[in-house]
């Protein structure tokens, strides 16, 4: 019962969509250094007070040094030290229990003071009621005590006023004129600050909220271009990567080759009598069979082997980093045979009866530092190969005619 008092607070003030505790966690560690701070000037304001006391209260005024200096300010310079050397451990106490402490330097000022009035015969013992308008002050603005701690902090105030004027209400006072408006004052000083304090703590609420969205928009936001990048780099139809992602691939490879000194190798295919096998099956399923040789050619040449591509149309490229020709060579005709191992039947073409590739393969030892003409020359290059093997019966791997020196 008591935690659900402590944690109310008015509507406004709720969090939308973030949690409390994240709130008092994020906060903590700023909240605890501007009580150190605050607290320390605090402090010596206090006791500096004693300089006031000695000249409106002289008849307690040793008890108010016993008040202000040997009670209140060790226990204050502990809380302080505590703040300042142990912070790790100050932030695991529950909030409530921090601010509750926080508000009692507060409470015990003001009833310091209301126990100072009420025991003064001097005449201006009623006048110096002011004095409680600075402690207002301290807790409300300076210190800015959490929103519902302030108002209980307030009404303490505004009780302890009330009752220094009451108990002094049968002494002889001279300046009994003054005991009704400054007890306004010290109403309307709570009330003004209370107001202030609640506003502060308004926007610091509503700027946490704004900077949790923020930070919850940018990670989706991240989130989704990097999804955005994926797809702006896959071939929608085969889900194989498209010319864009193997266009920055070989240059990237190509610099990698560079530095190795390495061969790199490019294999163009050619899906055979691809525009047979459409006018044949219609367009629906040539698209099926372009799905089918995309994941067996990705089969044949996994990740960490190279990259196959769709270049375009019915027409794929694989990149084979640090491959040299026999072994290009050899994963090209490997590449053939799974296609042709698919066994998906094309009765429109003359020579196998099922779809069947042809490969142009050229390998290349990077040196050139114009990356883009050598890999056009490259690229070129297994496009004649290819023309060859179509020219030689399809089905097949050929190498280009000479080496290739880019
Ligand atoms: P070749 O053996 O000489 O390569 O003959 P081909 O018929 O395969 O060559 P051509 O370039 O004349 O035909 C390619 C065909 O591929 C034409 C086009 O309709 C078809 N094509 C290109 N992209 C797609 C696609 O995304 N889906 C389907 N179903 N067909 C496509
Ligand atoms: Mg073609
Ligand atoms: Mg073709």
């Amino acid at each position: 019962h008591v935690r659900q008092i402590l944690s109310w607070r008015p509507p406004s003030l709720r969090l939308e969509g973030v949690d409390e505790d994240h709130f008092n966690l994020a906060c903590g560690p700023g909240r605890l250094r501007h009580f150190v701070v605050s607290g320390c000037l605090a402090l010596l304001v206090y006791n500096l007070f004693l300089l006031a006391d000695a000249r409106m209260i002289p008849d307690v005024y040793p008890q108010a040094v016993q008040m202000r200096l040997y009670t209140f300010s060790p226990v204050a310079l502990l809380m302080l030290l505590c703040g300042v050397c142990f912070k790790n451990m100050v932030l695991r106490i529950p909030r409530p229990m921090l601010e509750g402490a926080l508000m009692m330097t507060g409470v015990v000022a003001a009833l310091h003071m209301g126990w100072l009035l009420q025991h003064s015969n001097s005449p201006y013992a009623g006048m110096y009621t002011a004095g409680l308008m600075p402690i207002t002050i301290y807790g409300n603005l300076v210190q800015r005590f959490r929103f519902r701690y302030a108002l209980v902090f307030s009404l303490v105030v505004m009780a302890t006023c009330l009752a220094c004027v009451w108990a002094r209400s049968d002494r002889v006072n001279p300046y009994d004129v003054f005991d009704v408006p400054l007890a306004l004052l010290v109403a309307v000083i709570a009330i003004y600050t209370l107001a202030m304090n609640y506003r502060f703590e308004l926007e610091e609420r509503r700027r946490f909220q704004w900077q949790v969205r923020a930070q919850v928009l940018h990670k989706e936001l991240a989130a989704s271009q990097v999804q955005l990048d994926e797809l702006s780099r896959q071939d929608p139809l085969t889900g194989v990567p498209n010319r864009r992602h193997v266009d920055a691939y070989l240059q990237q490879q190509w610099e990698q080759a560079k530095l190795r000194g390495d061969e790199l190798a490019l294999l163009l295919m050619d899906v055979d009598h691809f525009k047979a096998f459409n006018d044949r099956y219609g367009h629906p399923a040539g698209d099926q069979c372009l799905k089918h040789v995309a994941m067996a050619l990705q089969r044949q040449v996994p990740p960490q082997i190279g990259c196959v591509a769709r270049w375009g149309g019915e027409e794929f490229i694989v990149v084979l980093p640090r491959a040299q020709l026999h072994a290009a060579m050899k994963r090209a005709q490997g590449l053939c045979k799974a296609v042709h191992g698919l066994g998906l039947r094309h009765d429109a073409a003359p020579a196998f009866g099922c779809v069947t590739i042809s490969v142009g393969v050229a390998v290349v030892r990077p040196a050139s530092d114009s990356v883009n003409d050598a890999i056009d020359s490259l690229i070129a290059q297994a496009d004649a190969a290819l023309y060859r093997a179509k020219a030689s019966g399809r089905n097949r791997a050929e190498p280009a005619l000479s080496p290739v020196s880019c």
